[in-house]
């Protein structure tokens, strides 16, 4: 009898691994407590997968060999305790679909800067005529690529400390940790060291073949590496010049040191604010330890278009620049975007608070905001924490206030961010839905 893999959550991964299991001759059932989306139905009848939806049905889901759960998924769920207590192997589809593949892992994570970075990355492959893959949190899963026989020789993987909780025996060929900063608290019994362990599991299994490309100032990173005896070449990079970075920023260049030297003027990167320098860095590091020709990084440094929402420049309207920066999900997110702010700047903040502690961009507010807008259904905690900093604020519930109350504050020369902390279910769809919106009535206004 063949091996019966069970998927929990049917959306893009759980879909995805479902359609690759059913290739590899595997039993699949899918079980999705939820509404499964019709493109997804559609998909699993193509493969001929058996499914549920609107419950888990115990005595299908039991009898499996292995488990693969989606990302979204709790490890507090009800079902996934009772398979961890009956001793069933839980796993990720990254981690399963790594094991019918022999294709070069890039593998990106880091509490922010994780899309920014997989799309520069590949961007610069795809450019440089490298047979290469985009998957992960990004696009289309790894599974389903892998089940569709697509044979990539790198692929380029956005990964989430979600997707790592569940990852075991898969190797990264390069790994890239962009930074650790609280966020997902919730989803990690509030505990930072279980986010962070979960971060860290990107370096498991790498082997002297293999690079580990980090922000070498990050505290937690430095802390934690002291733990791990790390065998893969270790790439640290920096902003500023220092004993042993890799990558770096000096005197108005971006510097990479080895493999072979490169450099090229910061002003030609196209990527603004300190932050894109980092994740700017670790993707040209990741691109030259991959054999990319000095021509082809300066052209797709300087060429990239950047990622939709992400410090993304709507339009200049009567001399008051708009940007959306609405991915800014958390407080260290919105704390980049303020710092690369050369203008005086109108922030729009609030949404669904995830535990925020605002006095990480407390002192950055004071210096770089003319006006604070908040957005979100219940702003009560933005009006008692910045209200007394004698900031214009004003209070709205919906994007077309917000625009409206934004455009009377503003004066020629001011920039309004949209950059706000938090996420987004409280008023939106997904952050998407509000960045579009926020484009939309900048536009009509
Ligand atoms: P992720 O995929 O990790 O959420 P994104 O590239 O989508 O990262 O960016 C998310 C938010 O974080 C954006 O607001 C962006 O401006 C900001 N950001 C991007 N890179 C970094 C970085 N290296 N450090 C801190 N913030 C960043």
């Amino acid at each position: 009898m063949s091996k019966r893999i069970v998927i929990l959550g049917a959306a893009e991964s759980g879909v995805g691994a479902a359609a690759l299991a059913k290739v590899k001759g595997f039993d699949v059932f899918v079980s999705d407590m939820g509404k499964i989306k019709d493109n997804y139905k559609e998909l699993l009848a193509q493969y001929e997968v058996a499914w549920e939806e609107g419950m888990h049905t115990e005595a299908l889901i039991m009898n499996a060999d292995e488990v693969i759960k989606s990302p979204g998924i709790p490890e507090e769920a009800p079902m996934v305790v009772k398979i961890k207590n009956a001793g069933i192997p839980i796993i990720s589809e990254i981690e399963f679909a790594g094991r019918y593949t022999d294709a070069k892992m890039i593998c990106i994570t880091g509490s922010n800067g994780k899309t920014t970075t997989t799309s520069l990355i590949y961007h610069i492959f795809k450019k440089a005529g490298y047979n290469v893959g985009l998957a992960g949190n990004i696009g289309r899963s790894l599974a389903l690529q892998i089940a569709e026989g697509k044979k990539y020789e790198y692929y380029v993987i956005e990964l989430s400390s979600f997707q790592l909780d569940n990852m075991y025996e898969f190797r990264a060929n390069i790994a890239i940790l962009l930074n650790i900063t609280p966020d997902h608290l919730d989803r990690y019994q509030n505990s930072m060291q279980n986010y962070t362990d979960s971060k860290m599991r990107i370096v498991q299994n790498q082997t002297e073949q293999d690079a580990f490309v980090f922000w070498n100032d990050d505290p937690i990173i430095k802390e934690e590496l002291k733990k791990y005896g790390i065998k893969a070449k270790m790439c640290p990079f920096s902003i500023i010049k220092k004993e042993g970075m890799i990558g770096y920023i000096a005197d108005g260049k971006y510097v990479i040191e080895q493999p072979t030297p490169f450099n090229m003027e910061q002003e030609e990167l196209s990527l603004r604010g300190k932050h894109n320098m980092y994740n700017t860095l670790a993707a040209g590091i990741t691109a030259h330890l991959s054999g990319i020709s000095d021509e082809k990084l300066r052209e797709c440094l300087s060429d990239f278009e950047g990622v939709e929402h992400r410090l993304e420049k709507v339009a200049r309207i009567g001399g008051v620049q708009y940007i959306n920066d609405s991915k800014a999900t958390n407080v260290d997110a919105c704390w980049y975007a303020l710092d690369s702010m050369t203008t005086p700047t109108i922030l729009i903040i609030g949404g669904k608070d995830k535990g925020n502690d605002y006095n990480a961009i407390k002192d950055l507010v004071k210096e770089k905001c003319a006006g604070l807008v908040y957005l979100g259904a219940d702003n009560q905690k933005l009006h008692d924490f910045f209200d007394g900093m004698g900031i214009p604020v004003a209070d709205t519930h919906s994007m077309k206030d917000c625009v409206e109350a934004c455009n009377k504050m503003a004066k020629p020369g001011y920039t309004i961010l949209l950059s706000p902390c938090c996420a987004s279910f409280d008023l939106f769809k997904n952050m998407e839905d509000r960045g579009e919106q926020f484009r939309e009535y900048v536009m009509n206004n």
